[in-house]
């Protein structure tokens, strides 16, 4: 980027989540001056992580695809699994979903699931799908009627129906396989952006491309080390990070289209151009000078929240051979579980649980025979529920449901009596500690056609100098998405500045 002006180089970012971190690199390597501030005393946002008698839990993401998007800014440790998830069915099935299909095919077979074919027939589908759209969807900005024209994207209404825009992910997933067990394990993509399989465009069966083809990988040194890489690098690039320090407000010229900096403490401090990091949902609510009219307020108050999360940070005083890194415990009724998280915003009596043991890879996030468990039920956004009455039914729910489901010769173990350290997090802490609106962990669902591809803008028109980066806004949330959004923003901040 060739920064035209001493002042257009002087760049504040409003967030040291992934995507803060990784536009204040680019824009760094770039060489222009970038001073993040960060609410937190820490960067990550809700990659996060604690630390508690000789356990170590993040707090966050645990699945990690598409590394490239990290690696490409600075090095970082990981490996393949080989296993994305173990899957454990109400009807007792336990089922590996391996990376390899020749290992899948063998899990299939031994485990008298006849799917096999169908399972590699959607991957390939999954594979064209991602092909097809990724450039245009992923790491382009959607809203530049520019990239519709290009060269590579121009084939792409002519192939709109294979985009499968028009069915839910569940109606095709549903058709695909004859076995529910298995149109449950497609459904449960939907979760990777919080969105309902019932309810989301079968377009983002894509996902299962990201998960399987491309693969699931953890970094050598746990989820948090994403952070720890993105930081040093910024650091090493000379940026300036300003922690515990909020941004009240961003500030405008008279004309309320150029912003002239941000407001922190009561000061104004002045900057060229203006990166946000944060929930564009809150920014639009609470950052804004009193009295100004957020482009799309409106849409922005009406879009649907994402899911948000209820998790049991567990050290357990025992070890677990029959658990993998990634495992699930599904539900007997999904679609029930998601009318009670979209329509009765609450949690059903059985909900699918997902529980994460890092130390199965990362030997040192655990004492010795003991293992630390990410126990985690999807959860409605909050708004206002009784979220201790809920916690406490979905605690022992879940103790009773991971007891009944690792129990050796029907005899259910007695798992509360193993935990030695317990943290929770809900909606409100996500709310509280990453300012996330309603502690929704994806920004918007993707539960129409709309939400999921027509999400806020990196930039407005309205806006001569401030961006738009990370989950709430194009293209998505999650990691790989947030980090795309980095990039969309470097490219988007140089498109302009060529055009002066
Ligand atoms: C429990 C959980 C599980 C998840 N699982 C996965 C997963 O397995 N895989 C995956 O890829 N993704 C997962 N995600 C989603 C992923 O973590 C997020 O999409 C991603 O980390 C969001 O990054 P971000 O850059 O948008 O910023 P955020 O992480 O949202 O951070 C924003 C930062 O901005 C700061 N901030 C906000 N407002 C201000 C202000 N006014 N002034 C100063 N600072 C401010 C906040 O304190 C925060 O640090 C999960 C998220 C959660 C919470």
């Amino acid at each position: 980027m060739t920064m035209e002006t001493p002042t257009q180089n002087n760049i504040a970012v409003i967030g040291a989540g992934v995507a803060g971190l990784a536009i204040a690199c680019r824009l760094a390597a770039k060489g222009a001056k970038v001073t993040v501030f960060e609410k937190n005393g820490t960067p990550g946002g809700k990659i996060s992580q604690i630390w508690d008698k000789g356990y170590r839990f993040d707090t966050g993401p645990s699945l990690f695809t598409l590394p490239e998007l990290v690696t490409e800014i600075a090095p970082l440790d990981y490996s393949r699994l080989e296993n994305s998830c173990r899957y454990f069915f109400a009807d007792g099935t336990v089922f590996n979903f391996y990376n390899n299909l020749q290992k899948l095919e063998q899990e299939c077979r031994e485990k008298g699931i006849a799917e096999f074919g169908n399972i590699a027939k959607r991957l390939s589908e999954s594979e064209q799908l991602y092909n097809l759209t990724a450039n245009l969807f992923i790491f382009n900005s959607f809203h530049r009627l520019s990239n519709f024209v290009k060269e590579e994207n121009r084939k792409i209404p002519l192939q709109l129906h294979k985009l499968d825009f028009f069915r839910t992910m569940h109606s095709a997933n549903k058709k695909s396989f004859n076995d529910s067990r298995i149109t449950q394990v497609f459904d449960r993509y939907a979760t990777y952006n919080g969105s309902s399989p019932y309810k989301a465009p079968a377009t983002l069966n894509m996902i299962s491309h990201l998960e399987h083809n491309l693969g699931a990988y953890f970094p050598d040194k746990g989820m948090y080390s994403i952070v720890t890489t993105l930081y040093n690098k910024a650091v090493q690039l000379g940026v300036e990070f300003r922690f515990n320090t909020k941004v009240s407000c961003l500030e405008f010229d008279s004309k309320g289209k150029a912003a002239k900096g941000v407001k922190v403490n009561d000061q104004v401090l002045e900057f060229g151009q203006i990166v946000c990091d944060c929930d564009v949902k809150h920014l639009s609510q609470n950052m804004m000078p009193k009295g100004f009219k957020y482009p799309l307020k409106r849409r922005l108050e009406t879009a649907e929240h994402s899911s948000s999360a209820l998790i049991f940070y567990w050290g357990i005083k025992g070890e677990f051979p029959q658990l993998d890194v990634h495992n699930i415990f599904f539900s007997a009724n999904y679609k029930n579980e998601f009318d009670h998280l979209f329509h009765k915003l609450s949690i059903c009596q059985d909900p699918t649980t997902y529980l994460f043991i890092s130390k199965k890879v990362v030997p040192g996030d655990a004492p010795e025979g003991c293992e630390n468990w990410f126990v985690m039920v999807n959860a409605p956004a909050n708004t206002g529920q009784d979220w201790k009455e809920i916690l406490a039914k979905t605690r022992s729910a879940v103790i009773s449901k991971i007891s009944k489901a690792l129990a050796i010769d029907d005899k259910p173990f007695d798992l509360e009596s193993l935990i030695e350290t317990e943290h929770i997090a809900s909606p409100v802490t996500i709310e509280m500690n990453t300012l996330s609106s309603r502690g929704s962990l994806y920004g918007t669902s993707s539960n129409s056609m709309t939400s999921a591809f027509m999400r806020h803008p990196n930039k407005l028109k309205r806006f001569k100098n401030v961006w738009f980066t990370g989950g709430s806004v194009h293209p998505g949330g999650g990691i790989p998405l947030c980090l795309a959004s980095a990039s969309i923003v470097e490219k988007e901040m140089d498109i302009q500045n060529q055009k002066k």
